[in-house]
C-alpha cells in the first residue's frame, strides 16, 4: 500500500527518459529499501532506467551450473488518474458490493465484476474509487521482493544466483527497450505483469506500428471543382479497404487484426496511426506487406503519391524462441502445480516486456500478479493472491535448484 500511494504514472507523449522523473524517484527509495533488506549489488542505472539487485547464489562451488534466473516488474502505472492514490483494504471480504467511494457513490458491484465472488473471505485492495491502484504491476513488484526476502531470511534454502529488475515506462512500450540483457545476466527470467491467479502467457503478438500521412489538396469548396483532394476522404477511403472483420472487436484467440488507433486532420492532411498483430510471423509479415500494398494501390490513383506510410516493429511473439526450449515454461507450469494453482494457458493478444527481452537473449514468459481490472478505478487484488505470486517465484527457484 506504501509503494500504491506513490505516484509513478508513465507518459507517452514525454521525450524524457524515463517518460517521468517520479518514476526514478520510487526507483531510489525502493533501492534503499533492498539494501536495507540485505540484497546485493543494488543499483539503479541511468541508461537502462532499470534498478537491479541480486541474491547471489548459496550452493557449493561444483553446482555453479544451477541456472540463473531473473524475475522483472515495472514501477510506471498505466495511462489513468494516479494522483493522490488512497487504497482500502476490506478485511475477510464477504462476497457484497465493494462501496468504493461512499460520498461519489463509486460502487463495485458483483453484477458486474462477477470475479469477485473467487476471493470471498480474502483480503481486498482496492481504489477509492478515483484512481487506479497501480496493482499492475507493483503487486508483481511486491511477490518478487517478498520472495527475496523469504530466501534471504532463510539460508538453509539452497538456491542458484537470482536476479531482479524493476524498471520504468512499461506502460508506453518503451522501458523494455533498454534493459541490457548481458548485464543482467540471467539464463531465463519470468516477468510477473499477467492479471488472475494461474495465468501463464508465453505465446504474444508479433507487433508493428503504421504511421500515414495524407496529403490533400485544400482550396475553397466554390471552386474546387476537379482540384480538390479531400485527404479526410482518402483517410476514410483506406480504412474501408482494410478487411472488415480483421479489427480487435471481431477477432480472437490466434486471429490477428489491423486497427486504426488514432486519427486527426483537416482537407490538407490526415495523419492516422494503426497498430497490425498477429501471433504467427508469417501472417504477421503478410499483414504488413497486404498494408503497403493497399497504400500503393490507393497511392496509384492520384496524380502523385499522396500517402507516406512508415511501418516499424514493436515486439515480437516470444514463442518463436521458447519453442526451442520450454524449460522456463515447463519450470513455471509445474511450480504454478505444486502451489495448487491451474495453469491457465491463453496466447495472449498483446505484449509484454518478456516479448523484448526474449529477443535480447532471455527467454522471459509473464507470470500472474493476481491483480484484476487494471489500468482503471476497478483495479483490486487479495493480499492471498499475491501471497501466492510469491510462492510461484519460490518454488521455480527450488524447482530450478533441484533439478
Ligand atoms: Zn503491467
Amino acid at each position: 500500500m506504501r509503494y500504491a500511494k506513490v505516484d509513478t504514472r508513465s507518459d507517452l507523449h514525454s521525450v524524457e527518459v524515463p517518460s517521468t522523473a517520479k518514476q526514478v524517484d520510487f526507483l531510489m527509495l525502493l533501492q534503499e529499501e533492498l539494501k536495507e533488506l540485505g540484497f546485493c549489488d543494488v543499483m539503479y542505472d541511468e541508461l537502462t532506467t532499470f534498478l537491479t539487485a541480486t541474491i547471489p547464489s548459496n550452493l557449493p562451488e561444483e553446482h555453479a551450473d544451477v541456472p540463473t534466473i531473473g524475475f522483472i516488474a515495472h514501477v510506471d502505472t498505466a495511462d489513468f488518474n494516479s494522483e493522490n492514490i488512497q487504497p482500502q483494504v476490506f478485511h475477510h471480504y464477504d462476497g457484497q458490493d465493494v462501496v468504493l467511494n461512499q460520498e461519489q457513490n463509486i460502487v463495485m458491484s458483483v453484477e458486474e465484476f462477477p470475479h469477485l465472488k473467487n476471493y470471498v473471505g480474502e483480503t481486498l485492495v482496492t481504489t477509492d474509487g478515483t484512481t487506479l491502484l497501480g496493482a499492475d504491476d507493483k503487486a508483481g513488484l511486491v511477490s518478487i521482493v517478498q520472495a527475496g526476502i523469504y530466501l534471504l531470511n532463510h539460508p538453509e534454502i539452497k538456491h542458484g544466483k537470482i536476479r531482479l529488475a524493476f524498471g520504468c515506462d512499461e506502460e508506453i512500450g518503451k522501458g523494455a527497450h533498454r534493459f541490457d540483457a548481458e548485464s543482467f545476466g540471467a539464463d531465463f527470467a519470468y516477468t510477473l505483469d499477467s492479471g488472475e491467479v494461474g495465468k501463464l502467457e508465453y505465446e504474444t503478438f508479433n507487433a508493428a506500428g503504421a504511421k500515414l500521412v495524407f496529403h490533400g489538396t485544400s482550396v475553397h469548396p466554390g471552386s474546387a471543382y476537379g482540384v480538390m483532394v479531400n485527404a479526410l476522404a482518402e483517410a476514410a477511403k483506406f480504412f474501408n479497404r482494410l478487411p472488415k472483420v480483421e479489427v480487435p472487436e471481431k477477432t480472437k484467440g490466434y486471429d490477428g487484426f489491423y486497427m486504426l488507433s488514432q486519427q486527426k486532420g483537416d482537407i490538407g492532411e490526415v495523419r492516422a496511426t494503426y497498430i497490425i498483430r498477429d501471433h504467427s510471423k508469417e501472417k504477421f509479415l503478410e499483414r504488413k506487406a497486404n498494408f503497403l500494398q493497399l497504400v500503393e494501390e490507393q497511392n496509384n490513383t492520384y496524380d502523385h503519391p499522396r500517402i507516406d506510410c512508415t511501418i516499424v516493429d514493436q515486439y515480437y511473439n516470444m514463442y518463436d524462441i521458447l519453442k526451442e526450449d520450454m524449460t522456463p515454461v515447463e519450470l513455471a507450469k509445474e511450480a504454478y502445480r505444486a502451489c495448487g494453482i491451474e495453469p491457465v494457458i491463453n496466447p495472449f493478444r498483446g505484449g509484454t516486456d518478456g516479448c523484448i527481452i526474449t529477443f535480447k537473449g532471455i527467454p522471459t514468459p509473464n507470470l500472474f500478479t493476481g491483480a484484476e481490472n487494471l489500468h482503471g478505478q476497478y483495479e483490486f487484488v487479495t493480499l492471498e493472491s499475491m501471497q501466492k505470486a510469491s510462492d510461484v517465484v519460490l518454488k521455480i527457484i527450488e524447482l530450478t535448484t533441484d533439478k
